[in-house]
């Protein structure tokens, strides 16, 4: 009875639909190949056996670690603002790695960040179901598409078919979406490392550490636990405004850590936010008054004394914003500030950089861009690294940054290859200053 009922329906809200405008979008189960779809990455690719109908259909994702995002967007269809429009589509995953988007346009082609309602299909049942969402296009909305996501640095494949628009104007002509970028070739596997004269040292630079609900979060005890277990040294950066109301467990956690010397605990920021500056976001020490970056460098010390009871001697700005992350101000203060000796700096050393380090107090630990854990924020990536690392033999050093709080599930297990590979070529790890203090001659 139910099923007669579902399936009455279904014939009604067909023969509804096909009064106004039946489906608009072209191509929308991919039985013309790629034709007027748009694809950015190199992993999705149309399949045989990712079809739900017809011949074709769109596969999202990988049964490996996967550290590329995934774009494929559709073509775009006229809309006017305030129209609802409907999106719905056939999806097959077991895992919610991959999610379809409704995106609005301006009048001049560019996305719209919001709304942009978003349906991550995935069923244990690893069978395929249809899912549906509904948006209002906003003020400044004039055009409408499907666009399909894989969140990079995980595991598992979604097949999409058969997309639909409802509430399309009829007789509008779809807009073709942007050619499809020159695909990269997916990274492979490194082998054959040229000799280097002496192991590399690896400074792990662990940023974002801060109070959670009085406790520290289990992530940090995770890669605490891995370092410890694997007797590698490492560091982390302290986001400080937490510490105003640190609970004894937050501040003896951190304290036994940097008492055993394994860890390193460095200055994050204050509050590690953004602030406004003419319309512009700015990251933390990005163009504020000397007053105001000292006056967070002062403030975080005086807690890390009385709370910790040690100041940090090594500084690495937070990120955010549109800017860069510090500027001549910053140079002045880590100049001034009397504890700080080290800065991880967030970029290769520059001129300021050149300058401040002549100047004798600061050691700049600057970066090498192709040599890091994660490719995109949050997200480990060993052949990166790998690559990046063969690319580099005279490197002495290199400051590798991550996000531990990022790295769920399959993330973990990646940054756990890194540090295998690293193993293996007998890097060695030191914490900041310990590598300032050697090259210092610091004992
Ligand atoms: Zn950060």
């Amino acid at each position: 009875m139910k099923t007669i009922f579902l399936t009455m329906f279904v014939l009604y809200a067909a023969m509804v639909c096909s009064a106004g405008n039946p489906n608009p979008l072209p191509n929308p189960g991919f039985e013309d190949g790629d034709r007027m779809w748009s694809f950015g990455d190199s992993t999705s690719k149309l399949v045989h056996e990712a079809a739900h109908e017809g011949k074709s259909g769109l596969r999202v994702g990988d049964e490996e670690y996967n550290a590329d995002p995934g774009s494929v967007t559709s073509a775009r269809l006229p809309v006017n603002p305030g129209q609802e429009v409907t999106l719905s589509f056939w999806a097959r995953g077991k895992n919610k790695s991959s999610g379809a988007y409704i995106y609005f346009y301006d009048s001049g082609g560019k996305v719209i960040s919001k709304p942009q309602p978003a349906l991550w299909p995935a069923n244990e049942d690893g069978e395929w179901h249809q899912y549906s969402l509904k948006e209002k296009a906003p003020v400044n909305g004039t055009s409408v598409a499907v666009w399909v996501h894989f969140s990079p640095g995980n595991i598992g494949i979604t097949d999409y078919d058969d997309f639909a628009f409802e509430g399309i104007d009829s007789g509008v002509t779809a807009i073709p979406p942007q050619a499809s970028r020159d695909r990269v070739k997916p990274k492979e596997a490194v082998k054959d490392l040229p000799p280097r004269k002496e192991p590399a040292v690896i400074i792990l630079k662990l940023d974002d550490l801060s109070q959670k609900n009085g406790k520290v979060h289990p992530s940090w005890q995770k890669i605490s636990d891995f370092l410890e277990s694997r007797k590698i040294k490492g560091s982390f950066g302290v986001v400080c405004e937490s510490m105003q109301d640190a609970k004894p467990e937050y501040a003896n956690w951190i304290k036994t850590r940097h008492d055993s010397g394994a860890i390193e605990f460095w200055f994050h920021g204050w509050d590690h936010a953004s602030h406004n500056e003419g319309g512009k976001s700015l990251s933390e020490f990005d163009t504020r008054s000397y007053e105001e970056q000292k006056s967070r460098f002062d403030r975080s010390q005086k807690l890390a004394l009385e709370k910790l009871g040690f100041a940090f001697e090594t500084f690495g700005p937070g990120g955010g914003g549109s800017g860069q992350h510090f500027d001549a101000n910053t140079c002045k203060v880590m100049q001034d500030d009397p504890y700080m000796k080290a800065w991880l700096y967030n970029k290769p050393i520059d001129d300021d950089g050149k300058k401040l380090q002549e100047a004798g107090k600061i050691t700049i630990l600057d970066r090498v861009w192709e040599v890091n854990i994660e490719g995109a924020v949050g997200v480990p990536d060993s052949k990166k690294l790998i690559a990046g690392y063969k690319s580099h033999p005279d490197r002495k050093y290199f400051v590798l940054q991550g996000h531990p709080q990022m790295w769920a599930g399959a993330r973990f297990d990646e940054f756990v290859k890194i540090i295998d590979f690293l193993t293996e070529q007998k890097c060695v790890f030191v914490t900041p200053m310990g590598y300032v203090n050697s090259i210092k001659g610091v004992k």
